[in-house]
């Protein structure tokens, strides 16, 4: 039996574009099986004006990615209407500081009925945000790219994810330390960064995920074990995610994850209410 009846960072395949294995219908199918009482999709919102095309789904283009975000949630209204379970509309948005990725972020977000946001950092950056890379792209760093300068870049990572938390757009934020699992920021030196997003997300009162699939790469949650009991410290609200891009992957790790929680005595568990 499942305790969290919701499951809300999830991904599908839609239109081809978005990074998700299933269709947006067995996703649906899945969760009702499961015996959720709602299931929230969240595909990808990634789009910068610098960006460096590498995938159908990252954006340089506004209206490009103004239309397919659009569709996205076409398909989740109609799948609403046709669901035994609710059906809510989120977006894993890649957070960026500057103010022209913002002032464009604002200007799409009146445009689009959304249900609630994720607040997340995949890319790696420059920090003039004229350079960016996906850390799952790694490869695709220009030849002779010195581990100096990936040092460099990795800061871009953490203050994508601080500055996200200060800015107070998302119901969430997810796997915060995703790039370990690339063998990024591993070192004690990071730590400092850790301990910033801890302190941002205290101070910000923001809710954040405990983030399951983790277990299947790297044999424990995102964030790292300390970094939750931190934040149970301070009682910043958690909730659980599997963030699933095949239906067979939702709500995996979820009783394991309630049996952490449990074992440490985190009690301020996030809610969706709007
Ligand atoms: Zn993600
Ligand atoms: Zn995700």
């Amino acid at each position: 039996m499942i305790k969290q009846k919701f499951s809300l960072h999830t991904h599908n395949n839609a239109f081809g574009i978005f990074d998700g294995k299933s269709s947006p219908e067995d996703m649906v199918r899945k969760a009702e099986e499961l015996g959720l009482e709602t299931l929230g999709i969240s595909n990808h919102f990634i789009w910068h004006p610098n960006m460096q095309r590498a995938h159908d789904m990252f954006f340089v283009d506004y209206n490009k990615a103004l239309d397919v975000f659009k569709r996205n949630i076409e398909i989740i209204k109609e799948l609403r209407a046709k669901s035994k379970i609710n059906i809510l509309a989120g977006f894993e948005v890649d957070f960026f500081p500057s103010v022209e990725w913002r002032k464009g972020f604002e200007r799409m977000l009146k445009e689009l009925e959304y249900d609630y946001l994720i607040g997340s950092t995949h890319f790696m950056r420059t920090a003039d945000e004229s350079y960016l890379c996906n850390i799952y792209h790694m490869n695709e760093l220009p030849q002779g790219t010195t581990f100096e300068q990936i040092d460099e870049y990795m800061k871009g990572y953490w203050e994508n994810t601080i500055e996200a938390i200060k800015s107070g757009y998302f119901d969430f934020m997810a796997h915060l330390d995703y790039c370990t699992i690339f063998n990024l920021c591993t070192s004690e030196k990071w730590n400092e960064y850790k301990w910033r997003v801890i302190e941002a997300l205290d101070k910000n009162h923001q809710a954040y995920e405990l983030n399951t699939s983790g277990y299947r790469r790297i044999e424990r949650p995102h964030p790292d074990y300390w970094m939750i009991e931190e934040l149970n410290k301070r009682n910043v609200p958690i909730l659980i995610s599997d963030d699933a891009h095949v239906a067979e992957h939702l709500c995996n790790g979820f009783d394991k994850a309630e049996s952490y929680l449990e074992s440490i005595n985190y009690t301020n568990r996030w809610t969706f209410n709007k």
